[in-house]
């Protein structure tokens, strides 16, 4: 076996979570490993948010085009399009960022070691022949699609997010099991598309985690857009049929050339020496850490997916900053689940962040709630899209803004601004204070903000 090697800190997985804790370690002055046992940027980068927001942009577009048009006054007769060049621009997009993570790891002295690592305990961790040895690690090993007991994905027939993401072709037809953000994403593209959609959801409504109103307005714009949307639905199988799959369901079946899997992920947590390490984790095989990433084992730490929570990039990107700076004794930035702001990028768009109404009630606060309808944004008509609306949830007697839930046009870019005013504990009134830029969509917040208090101007 080669000799040991030593670092302050070793970070086992270079999704977004674990790049960006060793970059963070490396700033602070830590001598910081990467082990990666596939592709530097992970499930995000490579099979995750950014391929499939590249093809949703396509998607969007050439589905704007089409349907939109004539009501912009274009015209344009032959919109098509050449799905091996969406497909080869989605790559060169990935392969950009992925050349740009690598540099980065260069830029801050980062070593990477590729291979798949294990911890031994004491603060070494295994990598083929090598022996690592660090004071600190930080486990960031991610999450993979769960499988579903009888739907067996095959890569071809019955796939899974990982298979779609990276398709060089389109079926006529698809079902889609679940419908959390990634069932909700890929049936906006498929339908962009011009594919016929099914949506199999085993709960009451779409988007089940969102606040129940956001659920509605998108299930309206879903059977507007001719999704065929069955909700509470009971899946008991599915097998390969002549023509493409077969979903047995409680109450009949569903005939489809693809199938695409997407009931939430699972933790990769097994097989990597938690257990040699003295990591305890949750029932659900998620690494239990506290607010500042610390696991049950001295000298480890855990971020991203693997910890559970919500399975967000940007979540994990900020759990790793945490560790780094907690490792070396910074206790800035506790890690706070309310300030996790949610991007789902279906179209009509949808982001949130901190509580539901249904939440807030839950927690025993008395609640005033603000809305503003994009139909009556100056900016949303002149984008020619008028459906969906924010809502804005604070606190009766404090004015405290507690939760903010977008759903509409550009929703993702907007949910920034109510995500400040929650980090600064501001109150909703103060958001309607800010003099949003006209005509822009980030009116529709501060509208949203004085309507807390009944006072707002343009409804
Ligand atoms: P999810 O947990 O968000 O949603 C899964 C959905 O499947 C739920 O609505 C659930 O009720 C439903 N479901 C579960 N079992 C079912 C069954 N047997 N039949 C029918 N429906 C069933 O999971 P996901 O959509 O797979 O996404 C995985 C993770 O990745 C999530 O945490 C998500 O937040 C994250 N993600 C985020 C984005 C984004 O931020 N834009 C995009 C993709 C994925």
């Amino acid at each position: 076996m080669a000799p040991t090697t030593e670092f302050d800190v070793a970070v086992l997985g270079g999704g977004t979570g674990g790049y960006t804790a060793a970059i963070r370690a490396a700033q602070l002055g830590q001598r910081t490993v990467v082990i990666e046992e596939s592709r530097l940027g992970g499930v995000c980068l490579h099979i995750g948010c950014i391929p499939t927001k590249a093809l949703l942009e396509s998607s969007g577009l050439y589905h704007k085009l089409r349907e939109r048009g004539a009501e912009l006054g274009l015209r344009a007769t032959e919109v098509g399009f050449d799905f091996e060049r969406i497909a080869s621009r989605r790559d060169a997009i990935v392969d950009r960022l992925w050349r740009g993570v690598q540099g980065l790891m260069r830029k801050h002295r980062i070593e990477v070691v590729q291979g798949r690592g294990c911890l031994l305990g004491d603060g070494r961790v295994q990598v083929a022949e090598r022996v690592l040895q660090a004071r600190a690690i930080i486990v960031a090993t991610g999450s993979s699609p769960r499988s579903l007991p009888g739907v067996e994905p095959d890569g071809e027939r019955i796939i899974t997010s990982d298979h779609a993401t990276l398709t060089r072709t389109l079926p006529a037809s698809i079902a889609i099991i679940g419908a959390g953000a990634v069932g909700v994403e890929f049936a906006t593209f498929y339908r962009q598309m011009g594919v016929r959609v099914t949506l199999l959801e085993a709960l009451e409504r779409l988007v089940p985690q969102e606040d129940a109103d956001v659920s509605g307005a998108l299930l309206r714009s879903f059977q507007q857009a001719g999704i065929d949307c069955r909700l509470s639905a009971r899946v008991l199988g599915a097998h390969r049929s002549e023509n493409g799959v077969t979903v047995e369901l409680e109450d009949g079946r569903v005939e489809a050339e693809q199938l695409l899997v997407a009931i939430g992920r699972a933790p990769n947590t097994r097989g990597i020496g938690l257990e040699a390490a003295g990591v305890e984790l949750d029932q659900r095989g998620f690494i239990r850490v506290d607010e500042w990433m610390r696991t049950s084992a001295p000298g480890v730490w855990a971020i991203g997916d693997a910890v559970g929570g919500f399975l967000l990039a940007h979540a994990a990107a900020h759990e790793g900053v945490t560790a780094a700076e907690d490792i070396v004794g910074r206790r800035v930035h506790p890690m706070e689940q309310e300030l996790v702001t949610r991007c789902t990028f279906s179209s009509p768009e949808i982001a949130s962040v901190g509580l539901t109404e249904t939440q807030a009630r839950e927690r025993g606060h008395e609640v005033k709630v603000g809305r503003f309808p994009f139909l009556a944004s100056g900016r949303a008509l002149i984008h020619g899209e008028t459906e969906g609306f924010v809502k804005l949830v604070a606190d009766a007697e404090s004015g405290q803004l507690l939760g903010a839930h977008v759903v509409g046009v550009q929703a993702t870019e907007l949910i920034a601004e109510p995500a400040l005013a929650r980090l600064f504990q501001g109150d909703a009134w103060e958001m309607g204070r800010n003099i949003h830029p006209h005509p822009t969509l980030s009116e529709a917040l501060g509208e949203a903000a004085l309507a807390v208090d009944g006072v707002a101007l343009n409804v």
